[in-house]
């Protein structure tokens, strides 16, 4: 009997969907592996990656119920980047400057060996290791940027910043040379091309949930003595994590002359320090993809697919693109959409896994999860082989997961300090002084 799969997201209608990721192919599958895996975005593709690296015997299927890269995964802003949704300072006084370093280290290794995979078996993802610019236009933002400046972190005046990105009322920004940007629905055809050919199942079209002893796939019983829960924001939320959308918007393909004016000729990524976060990139084609928050928090945590396409986040982003780069008052935006991150109550990504029922799961990027679902899985594979290794040691693995407030506390709070957010930006950009109301909520936030 087929169980129909439904998920509560709208198609892929991003930049980076093509007609042949939209399709599905039907694969057969047998009644018992190694390993089963619920979910195809990256957490799933990238753990039968490291998997099959470590035990190519391992018998392994995945299950993605529309088809792979649906999720976030295949609508990204490709950002491969050393983010980590926590600040740095908070993260040492949590659990110290060595193991903070050793988690920044584990993710700059992350992003090289991500690079070096996705040149191999994904060219189409168009990987570029070109550092990351974070740029002050007011400021507020300049003392908050130059504050934040570390060893990963260089602040550059406006005069070198200019030469690199001419973006208006430039106050200097922070550059990072740990980024690299993609087009993430082409690393995950590469992958998965590449998981077939090493005989990896994927069976695209098939809603899965984990019973005792294995998978039900579509209402038929597959045995596996591991599964594997890899899907992120559309899992129970269970109060351990909470759906926020994050959308984007693409311009057509600029003009040589237009990019001669903007800069950006690396293809490094881009954002503004602003308080609500936002995320540009200069596309392989040279477009402009860029993308940010605003939309609220949906009530019980249930997904709400038309929040995928919110109005007036979507005219906000237009409308910083072209305050950024005046040129463009007359160029045409061509692509719209969103998706939903799942974000944990501290902000932090988990890995778990439970030798006795053979059980695991990873998630919680907060709109990090490019490198750091490449960084999870590989901790997992580890995790489910055995092995003990330096990332297998890092502060997130296999640790509580800290409750979120139940409703309508929750509600309350996280639309209060969405909104407050956008509130702080203008704020800061009317007055040039750091934002009483930022001060206000940076401590409730736990970043
Ligand atoms: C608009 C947007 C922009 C972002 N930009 C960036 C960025 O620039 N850089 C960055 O680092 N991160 C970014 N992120 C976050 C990043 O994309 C995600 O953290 C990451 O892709 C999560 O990967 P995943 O595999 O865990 O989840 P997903 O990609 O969501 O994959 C989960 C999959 O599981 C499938 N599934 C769910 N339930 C079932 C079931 N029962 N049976 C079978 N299959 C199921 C879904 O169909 C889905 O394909 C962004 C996210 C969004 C939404």
């Amino acid at each position: 009997m087929a169980h129909t799969a439904k998920l509560d997201s709208k198609p892929n209608n991003s930049l980076w969907a093509n007609r042949s990721t939209q399709s599905v192919s039907s694969h057969t599958f047998s009644d018992s592996y190694d390993v089963a895996i619920i979910g195809g975005g990256f957490s799933g593709l990238w753990s039968a990656y490291h998997l099959k690296k470590l035990n190519p015997k391992l018998s392994i299927v995945i299950f993605e119920a529309r088809h792979c890269g649906f999720g976030a995964s295949g609508r990204n802003g490709g950002w491969v980047s050393s983010d980590y949704p926590v600040y740095r300072s908070t993260l040492e006084k949590r659990y110290g400057v060595d193991r903070t370093s050793a988690l920044f280290q584990s993710l700059t290794n992350a992003i090289n060996e991500l690079g070096t995979v996705a040149q191999s078996i994904a060219p189409q993802a168009n990987f570029v290791k070109s550092g990351t610019v974070l740029f002050a236009r007011n400021l507020a933002q300049e003392r908050r940027l130059k504050a934040s400046e570390d060893d990963l972190h260089v602040w550059k005046k406006p005069d070198e910043l200019r030469g690199m990105i001419n973006v208006s009322q430039l106050r200097g920004g922070l550059f990072n040379s740990e980024c690299a940007t993609i087009n993430p629905m082409g690393l995950v055809d590469g992958l998965v091309n590449h998981l077939r050919s090493i005989g990896v199942t994927i069976c695209e079209g098939v809603f899965a949930s984990r019973v005792e002893g294995g998978v039900l796939a579509n209402s038929a019983m597959v045995s596996a003595s591991i599964v594997i829960q890899a899907t992120e924001v559309f899992g129970d939320p269970a109060r351990d994590f909470i759906p926020l959308y994050s959308l984007m918007i693409a311009t057509e393909p600029l003009s040589e002359d237009l990019w001669r004016e903007i800069g950006v000729e690396s293809r490094f990524t881009f954002a503004e320090g602003s308080h609500l976060i936002n995320y540009a990139q200069r596309t392989a084609d040279n477009r402009i993809a860029i993308g940010g928050r605003g939309a609220t928090y949906p009530y019980g945590s249930r997904l709400v697919p038309a929040k995928e396409m919110t109005d007036y986040v979507h005219a906000h982003l237009r409308e910083l693109v072209q305050q950024w780069f005046p040129a463009l008052q007359r160029i045409t935006f061509s692509h719209a959409w969103g998706g939903a991150v799942a974000i944990t109550r501290d902000w932090e990504p988990y890995v778990q896994f439970d030798a006795s029922s053979g059980f695991g799961r990873l998630g919680g990027y907060a709109g990090d999860g490019v490198t750091m679902s490449f960084l999870a899985s590989k901790i997992l594979a580890n995790l489910i082989t055995g092995r003990s290794e330096p990332i297998t040691q890092l502060h997130f693995v296999n640790r509580k997961i800290r409750k979120w407030e139940p409703e309508p506390l929750r509600y309350i709070a996280v639309n209060s300090l969405v909104k407050m957010s956008g509130v702080a930006d203008k704020e800061e950009a009317k007055t040039s002084r750091p934002s009483l109301v930022s001060r206000i909520i940076a401590p409730l936030i736990l970043r």
